[in-house]
């Protein structure tokens, strides 16, 4: 029968021996220990975050920085003279018709706002009334972050939510790879640096990514189970690869034709015609560098384009002009905030337009480098970036399609570049006919 003690008892303290009587020291005694113990463990835990903040952090400044930096003084290094000026002109006017293509088109479209149009109120399983207050506090605070900082956030200086200043540091890399451009010979030192970490990184990159499937495969499952419903997931999926596709649709198949036609007014699809070689190898390798040989043969054997044009705008559009790869940037960045509910504004979508087109330059002609530099666009508009999991699972068709999109502008660009260049070059080529009369 229960004793008149036990009925005040819980169960857990019926259990435990009362503490004996004088045992105060050994009782503090033990509370310190534990108290010890417990910091102990959350210094550990806190250093362990650090570790991985500061690893992510500087690899994401390095990365940056070393192909921004890279990009852009190479970019600038061949811009000497009309050609290369006007190189620079295409490069950066299609780059951002590009971006502004796909920011349209996914504005329209709403890929990420499917039948579950809130993964905060669905997916994850929070009360109604929980899951609005996140998603309002989340909109007030990327409404008053985005109006009030995307012009300050572009002084290198001043440092954004997220710890890392991503605009700032783009903006940054972009002065110093144009100013590393204009040393010329003197500023080789410098470039050769920046390639060599580039190309250092690009092989960590490499080698995490060799890793990468089944933590991928586990980060997918993570995603889809937490929301939940497997077809809307890749109904929104579906809607976003769309979305890319009509993009980029738009741009190869009829701004670039036309800005071809009016520039030379001549036939842009029998061009395109020549080039069906080059457009092929580029679908199936994914890569714009590896199709380099084939768009040289292609420009030089079947539309009859100056070799001096080709050898001069082919390498560098190759790695820098990727139409393609700035439009799936902004696309993806945007599709990833419809996801999260979060309404971006006006500085907010300026800041992927810059950011998009960086990353486009930065990223090398390799298959997938658009998806690693994806981690720019959604630092700098505070998008997780881990949400690039979502789109990794239709990323390999992608590639395929926005890297003949960047073949095709770069092919484009030849031929126009070819067209407005052909006075210096028929100038040249009297240049060298006289002379070698003169020889005679
Ligand atoms: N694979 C693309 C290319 O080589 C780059 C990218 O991943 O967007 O052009």
């Amino acid at each position: 029968p229960p004793t008149s003690t036990s009925l005040f008892l819980n169960e857990d303290t019926e259990k435990k021996p009362l503490p004996e009587r004088g045992g105060f020291r050994r009782r503090l005694h033990s509370a310190m220990e534990r108290r010890a113990s417990s910091m102990k463990e959350r210094m550990s835990s806190n250093s362990r975050d650090s570790v991985k903040g500061f690893l992510k952090r500087n690899l994401f400044v390095l990365f940056t920085v070393a192909a921004v930096v890279l990009g852009i003084s190479s970019l600038d290094s061949k811009a000497s003279g009309k050609m290369g000026m006007r190189a620079v002109v295409y490069y950066m006017v299609t780059t951002l018709i590009a971006v502004f293509i796909g920011i349209v088109v996914v504005t329209i479209i709403q890929p990420g706002k499917g039948s579950w149009h809130s993964p905060v109120a669905k997916g994850r399983n929070i009360e109604p009334v929980q899951a609005m207050k996140l998603c309002l506090t989340k909109r007030v605070v990327a409404a008053h972050e985005s109006s009030y900082n995307t012009v300050e956030e572009m002084v290198p200086g001043s440092s954004s939510s997220a710890g890392v200043n991503a605009l700032g540091l783009v903006i940054f890399s972009m002065c110093f790879g144009l100013v590393i451009g204009n040393m010329k010979q003197q500023g080789q030192p410098l470039r050769d640096f920046f390639d060599c970490l580039n190309e250092a990184i690009m092989r960590l990159v490499a080698i995490i990514i060799w890793y990468a499937p089944v933590g991928i495969m586990f980060l997918i499952a993570a995603k889809i189970v937490e929301m939940q419903n497997l077809a809307d997931v890749w109904s929104q999926l579906g809607m976003y690869t769309m979305s890319v596709i009509v993009g980029l649709l738009i741009h190869g198949l009829f701004v670039l034709p036309l800005l071809y036609f009016v520039v030379t007014k001549k036939n842009p699809y029998s061009f395109i015609g020549g080039l069906l070689q080059a457009l092929i190898t580029a679908l199936g390798t994914s890569s714009s560098s590896a199709t380099l040989p084939i768009t040289f043969r292609c420009l030089e054997e079947n539309n009859h384009v100056d070799k001096r044009v080709t050898r001069f705008v082919l390498p560098v559009g190759a790695t820098i002009n990727m139409d393609g790869t700035a439009l799936y940037e902004a696309v993806a960045a945007i599709f990833i905030a419809q996801v999260n509910d979060m309404d971006l504004n006006f500085g907010q979508i300026l800041t992927i337009s810059i950011t998009a087109t960086a990353a486009s330059i930065g990223a090398a002609g390799i298959p997938q480098a658009g998806l690693v530099t994806m981690v720019i666009v959604l630092t700098s508009v505070g998008l997780p970036t881990e949400d690039i999991t979502l789109i990794i699972a239709v990323d390999w068709f992608l590639d395929r399609l926005r890297t003949t999109t960047n073949v095709l502008g770069d092919s484009l660009g030849a031929g126009i570049l070819e067209h407005l260049s052909r006075k210096e070059l028929e100038f040249q080529d009297a240049e060298l006919h006289n002379s070698v009369v003169e020889e005679n």
